[in-house]
């Protein structure tokens, strides 16, 4: 692998996470040229070079430093139990690692987890989160199709991830009690510190990442509103900073900007055009530093 004094960042190759870190990357102004089937790339306007890897090695290759960081699910982060350092949620790939049951039985509480077998691909999460609850059951563990593990009989429950519950529902399980609520994270190999120059490239990058993600959590809301009325259309606004006022060339009404959270729009608009503002724009920001 070169050699070339730059940072290493280790995602997804091709798989559910690939096209959001990318995206992500991307989105921090990074030029990123198409990989095809090279393991690594060279950032061209950043000292950065990605890693292309099976998910499941990512954690890893982190711990012993191949990569300083990467990108990975918490998930495959705590069923590898690697000794990383967890710098950030990424807001995508949230899924769940459920306990699933066939349809026809019912699970009333934990408790009833009790002498089943469990099959799963996830056995060090499934055996902590037992070990927590003080359940004992059996861990059926296999790498793949684990939903076929109850018609097969080799299991009474499941263990997996679900988004949809669709596959579930075509093997005739039903999703039920929630192990982990995973989403994609930014690790870090414990020892970057020790190389100022990478940590350095590192911490721009990270306020890089952290400006894109505060951008795409943040909208910039602009309306007009009669002068008499600002006060209470101020009390309504969830702003990050205080909001700007600006005249307008008649005398009677101002205009109103501000950051807002991006999902409280909906929650504000109708109380902001009962307060009487009138023109109301939402616009998506690129970057913010705070
Ligand atoms: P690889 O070939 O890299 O090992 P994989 O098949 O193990 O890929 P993917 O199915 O691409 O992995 O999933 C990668 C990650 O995406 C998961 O570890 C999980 O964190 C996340 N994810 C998000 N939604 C889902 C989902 N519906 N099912 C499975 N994983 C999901
Ligand atoms: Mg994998």
């Amino acid at each position: 692998m070169s050699n070339n004094g730059n940072l290493k960042l280790a995602i997804q190759k091709s798989g559910r996470l690939s096209e959001s870190s990318l995206q992500l990357l991307r989105n921090c102004n990074l030029d990123i040229e198409k990989f095809n089937d090279r393991l690594v790339v060279s950032v061209r306007n950043f000292k950065l070079d990605l890693l292309f890897l099976r998910d499941d090695d990512i954690p890893e290759y982190v711990q012993d430093g191949v990569a300083e960081l990467g990108i990975v699910g918490q998930d495959v982060l705590y069923e590898t139990k690697a000794d990383v350092k967890v710098i950030k949620k990424l807001g995508f790939g949230r899924c769940s690692l459920r306990i699933a049951i066939p349809e026809n039985d019912d699970l009333r509480d934990i408790e009833d987890l009790n002498g089943k077998r469990i099959a799963t691909s996830f056995p060090n999460i499934l055996k902590d989160f037992l070990r927590q609850n003080k359940i004992d059951a059996k861990i059926v563990n296999i790498s793949g199709s684990v939903e076929a593990a109850p018609s097969l009989g080799i299991a009474d429950y499941i263990c997996d991830l679900v988004s949809t519950g669709n596959t579930l529902k075509l093997n005739k399980l039903k999703s039920s009690i929630s192990v982990l609520e995973s989403e994609a994270v930014l690790i870090k190999n414990k020892n970057l510190k020790n190389h100022s120059y990478k940590y350095q490239i590192f911490l721009k990058l990270l306020s890089r990442i952290e400006s894109v993600l505060n951008a795409k959590n943040s909208k910039y809301i602009m309306m007009n509103v009669p002068k008499k009325s600002l006060n209470d259309i101020l009390q309504i606004i969830p702003s990050l900073k205080s909001p700007t006022v600006l005249p307008l060339a008649d005398d009677e009404s101002l205009a109103v900007h501000a950051v807002i959270p991006a999902e409280k729009f909906w929650e504000i608009v109708d109380d902001l055009k009962s307060a009487g503002a009138s023109g109301i724009l939402l616009l998506p920001i690129e970057n913010i530093i705070i």
